[in-house]
């Protein structure tokens, strides 16, 4: 931590991004980090190459996201990048030229599967999300500087990602330390009832529309396995983006007896994004793993290319019985 520190004090120009697909922990740290960079005068540029999803839009409501390209063309050469809540390499949503052209790659996260790619890493698979990290990145900063860096902005930004990280605090990953996190947050003015609101409850009539055709294609496989599919068709008869998919996921798991829900999606025709939930025993990362993908004990993801969605739904349920 300490070392991260040092390299934010000395450094000047700042990207920070995370991975593709963004949720809310990606965007609740990202923001967080470009919000305390800004606030001790850093040159700070919140890269991403791709969609921020509806419902969490109102975070980024006063901040511009580049795309890599906007931001090459500003032609900087000497700055670092700090990647938040991003597993692995390739899965920084930024052109790899900016990447290798970095002086510094600073990596915040929290994926068990995470190799340590940054120059400099700060890695905690046990914490509930890379808010918590963040967090506990500006409490040590308030420590060494005697004050405090977290406003109300930066504390509704990390508690947008604590709360969608562990499922409004319902996850395995809620540990004692999380609920600290969090009431400090809301003493330092995060606008909880706003995150809820916004993030949970204002679905357009078309999601629940797609949600009622997705529900149909649930099938359970040896009572412990539970698959939903999402398709182009569905998503674009019902006007829904694939970005504003993620609340679906939890429903594939939801289920009496079913151990590990498998969330099918087909973002292209070529490929097929696999999101995996367990409740109790299963390690889905391990599963996520065999088909190059990764995340966490109960969540993980993997991308299935060239197969039909049939053929990626059954080799992951294949995989998936031998851990049931
Ligand atoms: P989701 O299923 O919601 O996309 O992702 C669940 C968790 O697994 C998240 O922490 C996400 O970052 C991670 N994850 C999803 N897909 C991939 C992937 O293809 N590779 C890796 N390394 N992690 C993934
Ligand atoms: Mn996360």
């Amino acid at each position: 931590m300490d070392k991260i520190i040092n390299c934010i004090d000395e450094g000047n120009y700042f990207i920070v991004t995370s991975h593709v697909n963004p949720d809310g922990d990606n965007i609740g740290s990202t923001l967080s980090m470009y919000y305390y960079l800004k606030s001790i005068n850093k040159q700070v540029y919140y890269v991403l190459d791709d969609d921020i999803p509806l419902n969490l839009k109102f975070l980024l409501n006063d901040i511009d996201i580049l795309n890599s390209e906007e931001f090459e063309k500003l032609n900087l050469k000497d700055f670092s990048i700090i990647s938040l809540d991003c597993g692995d390499l390739g899965r920084i949503c930024l052109d790899k030229d900016l990447i290798d052209r970095a002086s510094k790659l600073i990596c915040i996260d929290h994926h068990a599967s995470n190799q340590s790619f940054g120059d400099l890493n700060y890695i905690i698979p046990e914490a509930s999300s890379t808010c918590e990290l963040v967090y506990n990145i500006l409490k040590r900063i308030n420590q060494i500087k005697n004050t405090q860096v977290m406003d109300s902005k930066i504390a509704t930004a990390l508690y947008a990602g604590v709360v969608t990280d562990t499922g409004k605090f319902t996850y395995s990953n809620t540990s004692p330390s999380t609920f600290d996190m969090a009431k400090d947050l809301l003493v330092l003015g995060a606008e909880s009832n706003k995150v809820i609101c916004e993030v949970y409850g204002n679905n357009p009539y078309n999601y629940y529309k797609l949600l009622g055709e997705a529900l149909n294609t649930l099938n359970i496989i040896e009572t412990k396995v539970a698959t939903i599919t999402l398709t182009q068709d569905m998503l674009s008869r019902n006007n829904v983006s694939f970005k504003d998919t993620d609340g679906i996921t939890p429903y594939c798991r939801d289920i009496e007896n079913v151990e590990v829900g498998i969330l099918v999606k087909e973002k292209s025709p070529n490929e097929i994004k696999i999101s995996l939930r367990s409740k109790n025993y299963v390690d889905v990362s391990q599963i996520a793993k065999k088909f190059n993908g990764g995340g966490h004990v109960r969540a993980a993801g993997l991308t299935v290319f060239g197969e039909t969605i049939e053929n990626a739904t059954k080799m992951v349920v294949d995989e998936t019985l031998k851990y049931i």
